[in-house]
């Protein structure tokens, strides 16, 4: 296989669970790094910061460069700018704000908001909903950072961005206008740009509906793994015929 190759892995039930990376994939990442294939990384989790990520991986002792972390956030941020948002509301992490403002340079005020952003706020109060509802309730559209549902810990499942979306949703009976995660046309053409045209593209994950369609859209080779969401005896209704389907990520890795 080619050596400029890009390798887009998910991140939370392909290459590790909470703390755990799965099956030694490490080994393997680090493998391919010095083989001359790209690493990105990607996660559809935006309730902690691109730096967090950075840290989290490099104690895995994972391959990162300063731009192989692609999440929701990076894709919101580049969406601001090129709205040229003044004032926006987040319903979200201290930290993935702080990161919103410092690269875009946008207030973060419910007064004024053009738009609000809702994602995975692992920091929700009842003060924080009341605050977006008004907003909504008043016209205000909204968008989230992703449709996950839950995310896939040690202790099972437990509630996402899109849960939290829900309960806003019912509340307000507005539906969002959009979202900046897997496999949004808005993540999509984040992701096209880095790989322009040459390149040829794998793209593992453990989500049929966010990573194999993200996978999909970018043209890439599918491999999907049964380390998280997806299992062999998962009832589907969407088309496996060209995805690889592994036990988990180094089992894949190890073909090539
Ligand atoms: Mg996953």
């Amino acid at each position: 296989m080619s050596n400029s190759s890009n390798i887009f892995l998910d991140l939370d039930g392909t290459v590790y669970v909470d703390n755990i990376v799965i099956n030694n994939a490490d080994e393997q990442i680090r493998r391919l790094k010095n083989n001359g294939f790209q690493i990105y990384y990607l996660t559809n989790n935006t309730s902690k910061n691109t730096e967090y990520y950075k840290s989290k991986l490099k104690k895995m002792n994972l391959p990162i460069s300063n731009d192989s972390i692609i999440s929701p956030t990076n894709v919101i941020i580049e969406w601001i700018k090129n709205k040229n948002y003044k004032t926006i509301y987040v319903l979200g992490v201290e930290d993935l704000k702080k990161e919103i403002i410092e690269k875009t340079q946008v207030k973060i005020n419910s007064k004024n908001a053009e738009c609000v952003i809702i994602a995975f706020d692992k920091e929700l109060t009842y003060k924080k909903l009341e605050e977006t509802c008004k907003l909504i309730n008043n016209g205000v559209p909204y968008y989230l950072s992703h449709i996950d549902n839950y995310c896939p810990t040690l202790s099972g499942n437990m509630p996402d961005c899109g849960s939290i979306g829900f309960m806003i949703e019912k509340t307000t009976g507005k539906t969002s206008n959009g979202h900046f995660g897997k496999p949004s046309e808005l993540m999509t053409s984040y992701i096209r740009k880095i790989i322009g045209d040459n390149n040829k593209n794998i793209l593992v994950g453990d989500r049929i509906q966010t990573d194999i369609a993200i996978g999909k859209k970018i043209g890439a080779e599918t491999v999907i793994v049964c380390s998280g969401e997806f299992k062999k005896d998962t009832e589907i209704n969407y088309n496996l015929e060209n995805t690889q389907i592994h036990n988990t990520l180094t089992d894949f890795l190890l073909t090539i």
